[in-house]
């Protein structure tokens, strides 16, 4: 089964960092399934290079985005700060809405290699793709910001863009997309990138 090499090369090629392999498995083209197998997947996302290429995101993390630029400060995340980090940098950040595991998901220390996959996609699982009840929550909230954005899978638009989108059509964060906790930093974040693009 050639899913994890080609989670592998789809990884290294997009920048989302190192999927290593140990030992003999290193020189294979492909991995049968198996536990010792698996064991021998290592995941290393430290570094990862984001290059030019737009930020991939699951349709309920651009709140997530907008909230933890507003709580930037002193922020060490090593799941948000990356991205955080692109955002404060780069003036004309695209992001690609996307379907499967996405670029917070790369510094996710619930991120688990799995030869077998998971509902969020190939070659790796997490506690959220083991949990029916998330699952259920995020597909249901994908499902509902989509449409508030009048956006799709696949849709690529700059940052600059859609913050607008977020201040008109989702003002108020609800569950999935961070909640009334988090509705205070998203504000600022808000505040913040609209006078960081002028809007
Ligand atoms: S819990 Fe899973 S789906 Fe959520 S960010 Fe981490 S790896 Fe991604």
């Amino acid at each position: 089964m050639k899913t994890t090499l080609s989670r592998r090369r789809m990884l290294i090629s997009s920048g989302c960092g190192v999927l290593g392999l140990i030992g003999e498995s290193a020189a294979g083209l492909a991995l049968p399934l198996g536990e010792a197998r698996t064991q021998k997947l290592l995941l290393d996302r430290s570094g990862a290079k984001w290059g030019s290429r737009p930020m991939f995101l699951r349709p309920y993390h651009p709140p997530y985005i907008v909230a933890y630029y507003g709580r930037r400060e002193g922020l060490n995340s090593a799941k948000w700060s990356p991205l955080i980090l692109r955002v404060a940098n780069d003036p004309d950040l695209k992001v690609r809405i996307v379907e499967a595991f996405d670029d917070a998901c790369a510094g996710c220390p619930k991120l688990e290699a799995d030869p077998m996959g998971s509902v969020w996609g190939v070659g790796h699982t997490c506690s959220s793709a083991k949990d029916p009840a998330m699952v259920d929550l995020v597909t249901r909230t994908n499902k509902r910001i989509l449409g508030e954005l009048g956006l799709f899978f696949g849709a690529e638009m700059r940052l600059k863009d859609l913050v607008p989108l977020l201040q008109k059509n989702v003002p108020l964060l609800y569950e999935g997309i961070g909640g009334a906790e988090s509705q205070a930093d998203y504000e600022k974040g808000l505040r913040d990138l609209a006078g960081k693009y002028g809007l």
